[in-house]
């Protein structure tokens, strides 16, 4: 058994669909579970409906809605059997329809958010389920909130590892055993009161993982728009290079800091059972892809200890200067637990005798993470940063390698520096508007052409 998880631009369009359906095709001997994103863009136009509700423009969501419709709707009209699907997904958008039309005029709750986003996913699994129909293969839709139980932080729930693994064996595997091929969402899972949940942007990896590893499957496939896992961004460096191979922990530390391609948790659930992760292009499906798993930590690339250069953007950087921190063995903890109360993600730290530099990506608790710090030092914060991570297995062992980095990015302003406990990192923040010339410039240190 195998997990195949299409990503949105994998779903965009009628060709698109088309393109998956020769893979699914050429996978019915692994007995593929296929898991699917929205169609591309869809997630962001359904949050986008929010701002219509709030601003209380009834003609404007209307119209947006019948755009959605339509776009599935000219993509059934163009794939065999593909329009069984849309009585399902219309009668679904005038439900969605009466639900915002009720909430005009003021902001959505996160529950309702939540419903919201999740409609994409359900739409195209419909969608792509009818679609494999029509091309003659087995396919069966499976709503996978009956499965993914969440607890209910919208907007970034938390999987019930148990429960999901129980429920998919019971609900997945007789459909795989019996010659079907399920077909069912990224992304999206319920509470136990079935409320509907998101597992965060970008999660329907992550769905994958979870499926993945409760059915024990031989691989999980993440079908996307690039060839793989690439030494950087190849939007910012049209020269970026494939990676045959890479370990888990690298893919989650590329993931982390900025490397949109897989979910930052991705890996998490599939480490124990050494399952594999297989990137491969759905435009392109005869490229190898790169495959990540444990005993990639045995290649290197070339001779280049770094595998891959990410960044992310829209970083905050905090910092808490407190001279009274010397010998004040309780002033970490108590920092760390103002970050702890409110909720607050922290990605990279350092610190000296008297300062520690810290950075978040989510601003919406920072006021009040500010204000707590006060009672511990003097507390600047500056906007607008982007993090940098260079990583590779072979950091650990290469010595000199800080000094060749830093050459490199010169003259762009170095900010906040650390090596990551697993030492297969080295980050740094600097300013968001010098963060892709700095990767070019590190690509052109570490893998030449640029
Ligand atoms: P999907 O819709 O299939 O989930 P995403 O848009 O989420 O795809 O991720 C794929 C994109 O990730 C690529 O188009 C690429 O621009 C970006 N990306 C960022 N960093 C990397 C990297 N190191 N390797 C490959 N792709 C990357
Ligand atoms: N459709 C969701 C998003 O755009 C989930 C995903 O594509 O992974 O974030
Ligand atoms: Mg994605």
């Amino acid at each position: 058994m195998i997990i195949a998880k299409f990503g949105g631009t994998s779903v965009a369009d009628a060709a698109a669909i088309g393109r998956l359906i020769g893979i699914v095709r050429s996978r019915i001997g692994d007995r593929p579970v296929v898991v699917v994103s929205a169609l591309a863009k869809v997630t962001d136009a359904l949050l986008g409906l929010g701002a219509l509700v709030h601003a209380g423009d009834g003609a404007a969501l209307g119209g947006a809605i019948r755009a959605l419709v339509e776009r599935h709707a000219a993509i059934a009209r163009d794939l065999r059997g593909a329009e069984a699907a849309m009585p399902a997904i219309t009668e679904d958008a005038a439900t969605l329809h009466r639900e915002l039309g009720a909430a005009l005029g003021r902001m959505l709750r996160p529950a309702e958010l939540d419903a919201l986003a999740g409609r994409g996913e359900l739409w195209s699994s419909r969608l792509i389920a009818a679609a494999l129909e029509g091309a003659g293969l087995a396919a069966t839709w499976v709503d996978v909130r009956s499965i993914m139980l969440t607890d209910d932080r919208f907007g970034r729930a938390t999987p019930h590892l148990q429960t999901l693994t129980a429920r998919a064996r019971g609900c997945l595997k007789p459909l795989v055993e019996t010659g079907r091929i399920p077909v069912t969402q990224g992304f999206i899972g319920a509470t136990a009161d079935g409320t509907p949940t998101t597992l965060g942007r970008g999660g329907s990896d992550f769905t994958a993982a979870l499926l993945g590893a409760a059915l024990e499957v031989e691989r999980v496939e993440i079908w996307t728009d690039v060839n793989g896992l690439m030494t950087a961004d190849p939007r910012i460096v049209p020269s970026a290079r494939t990676l045959r191979a890479a370990s888990y922990e690298e893919a989650a530390e590329l993931a982390t800091f900025g490397a949109k391609v897989l979910h930052p948790a991705t890996a998490q659930p599939l480490v124990r059972a050494g399952i594999p992760i297989v990137v491969l292009n759905s435009t392109r499906p005869d490229e190898p892809g790169t495959i990540i798993e444990p005993s990639a930590e045995l290649e290197r690339m070339g001779d280049s200890p770094v595998r891959s250069i990410s960044w992310k953007r829209g970083i905050t950087v905090v910092n808490i200067r407190a001279p009274r921190m010397l010998g004040a063995y309780g002033f970490l903890r108590a920092m760390f637990e103002v970050f702890e109360r409110h909720e607050v993600v922290v990605d990279v730290l350092a610190s000296s005798e008297v300062s520690v530099s810290l950075t978040v990506e989510d601003r919406t608790r920072l006021d009040a993470v500010v204000r707590d710090l006060a009672d511990l030092g003097d507390v600047r914060v500056e906007h607008h940063r982007a993090i940098i991570a260079v990583v590779g297995i072979g950091i650990r062992s290469t010595p000199g390698l800080a000094a060749r980095l830093f050459r490199a990015v010169q003259p762009a302003n170095v900010e906040v520096i650390s090596q990551g406990a697993s030492a297969i990192n080295m980050t740094f923040v600097v300013q968001e508007r010098d963060g892709p010339d700095v990767v070019r410039r590190l690509h052109q240190e570490f893998f030449g052409t640029c």
